[in-house]
């Protein structure tokens, strides 16, 4: 008797549905294997039908869901017919084997959002509470626990300030290994962590410090990175969207890590809002130790020089008052008055890119992309025209007072207050007006 001929499952194509796609960058591309996509001006593909393998890569990975699998109506037929030959349970099997089903699997084992406390001598850096503060909405997204991650030597003191940020547990190897950052000790510490407890998110600050951490661990643990970011959220699949400047500032881009796990990102200090502080709060210490000796560290500490009063000593990114000067300042002696007016406010002066490739200011009070991020209660932008890379770094303060002579100057966009005229006349008007003020009324308070 002949054997019955075995029927092939067919592959299908794919095809775009239309007003859906977001023009996200080509990912569908870049996913095919075939080659049998290209992108029309407008980014969006066009799939070329006698090359599509009907492998999928391109649907998965689209974030729009803009794809879908296309059947003729004999393909149709033929897969109604498997269907029912292989009966429900079958189709079940089929389905725990299926690479989306192990990814699924993979994913679930993750939960929790980490924050690493940055500390130098058990002194923190601010940048953690902060992170605290946005770790606390994503985990309420996620609805999963808000952890601190503490690593030093005689620094269980800080999970007790972790809890009163919004931590509800910390994870903390006290090991006088841990004394001093090395990159070896730290990262073999906080990655046996994440072996451990397969968190969800980790944040870390990005300082000198957490920089070489996150990288590092990110790294060692085959997963993503996004550094710098401005935004942080969580979408209907979990997902962590990294918001941060791309193409020099001149987009946003909101990047996620949708098969490696934990998803790491790192936020400059002052992007995030401070948290509110509850002296109250309690929370549970899950204490590790560290698999490492001090002979399997090739880096020693022989000491610490400490840099404060070697660079520019003024702090902009922790500065409650500052006021900023561009291009439109025309000279560095000009500065002058800008610093008139930050001693009348008890802040300090600031400035934008061009002032520092000018020459008139240090490097170390550039306010941007590449320069530092301020969120003080007030900033004033005085002839600075509002390029994305300066915004980037200012537009979160809580007041902002723009004088530029140009009405379309773009930082009036973002600006609390804006005033278009000539910054020669109005800096020296308001300085007067305060000290006026000051001499009449006393000093006044800004909340
Ligand atoms: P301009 O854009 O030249 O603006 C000067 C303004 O002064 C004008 O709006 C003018 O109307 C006004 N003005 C002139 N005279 C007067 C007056 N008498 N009274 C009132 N207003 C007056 N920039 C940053 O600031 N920080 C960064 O970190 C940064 N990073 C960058 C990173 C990259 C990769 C790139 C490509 C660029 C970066 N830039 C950064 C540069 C940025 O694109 C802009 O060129 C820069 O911010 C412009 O500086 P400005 O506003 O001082 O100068």
């Amino acid at each position: 008797m002949e054997k019955p001929k075995k029927v092939k499952k067919p592959r299908g194509k794919a095809s775009l549905i239309p007003n859906k796609c977001i023009s996200c960058g080509a990912r569908c591309q870049s996913a095919c294997p075939a080659e049998a996509i290209e992108m029309t001006e407008k980014g969006e593909p066009v799939i070329d039908q006698a090359k599509c393998i009907g492998c999928q890569k391109c649907i998965k990975i689209c974030p729009a869901e803009a794809l879908e699998m296309f059947f003729t109506p004999e393909e149709l037929e033929i897969l109604k017919q498997l269907a029912a030959e292989k009966g429900a349970a079958g189709a079940e099997e089929e389905e725990e084997d299926s690479e989306e089903a192990k990814l699924k699997k993979f994913l679930a084992q993750y939960k929790g959002v980490w924050v690493f406390v940055e500390q130098t001598d058990c002194t923190p850096a601010k940048v953690s509470w902060e992170l605290l503060g946005v770790g606390a909405q994503l985990a309420s997204a996620l609805n999963v626990e808000l952890c601190a991650v503490v690593l030093g030597h005689n620094v269980e003191k800080l999970c007790q300030e972790a809890f009163s940020y919004g931590a509800s547990k910390a994870y903390l190897i006290d090991d006088p290994l841990l004394h001093h950052y090395r990159t070896a000790t730290y990262l073999e510490g906080f990655c046996s962590l994440v072996e451990k407890y397969k968190p969800e998110v980790v944040l870390m600050g990005a300082t000198g410090l957490g920089r070489d951490l996150a990288g590092a661990v990110a790294t060692r643990l085959g997963t993503g990175l996004t550094a710098d970011c401005t935004g942080l959220g969580i979408d209907e699949k979990r997902q962590l969207l990294q918001t941060r400047p791309a193409f020099g500032g001149n987009i946003m881009a909101t990047i996620f890590c949708e098969q490696r796990r934990p998803q790491m990102a790192s936020v400059r200090p002052h992007v995030m809002p401070m948290p509110a502080r509850n002296e109250n709060a309690t929370g549970v210490i899950i204490r590790e130790a560290i698999n490492m000796k001090e002979e399997d560290v090739l880096t020693k500490v022989l000491e610490v020089i400490d840099d404060a009063g070697h660079l520019d000593s003024v702090d902009i990114g922790g500065a409650e008052f500052i006021v900023s000067g561009g291009r439109g300042m025309m000279a560095k002696e000009n500065f002058k008055i800008l610093q008139e007016l930050a001693d009348e406010l008890g802040g300090v002066v600031a400035c934008s890119r061009s002032a520092v490739d000018a020459g008139w200011l240090p490097v170390e009070r550039q306010v941007g992309q590449t320069g530092k991020t301020v969120r003080p209660k007030i900033y004033i932008a005085c002839g600075i025209s509002g390029a994305i890379q300066h915004l980037v770094g200012m537009q979160d303060s809580d007041l902002i007072i723009a004088i530029n002579r140009d009405k379309e100057a773009p930082i009036f966009e973002v600006a609390t207050f804006g005033v278009v005229g000539d910054l020669f006349q109005i800096v020296p008007a308001i300085t007067e007006h305060i000290r006026q003020v000051k001499a009449t009324r006393g000093t006044p308070k800004v909340c």
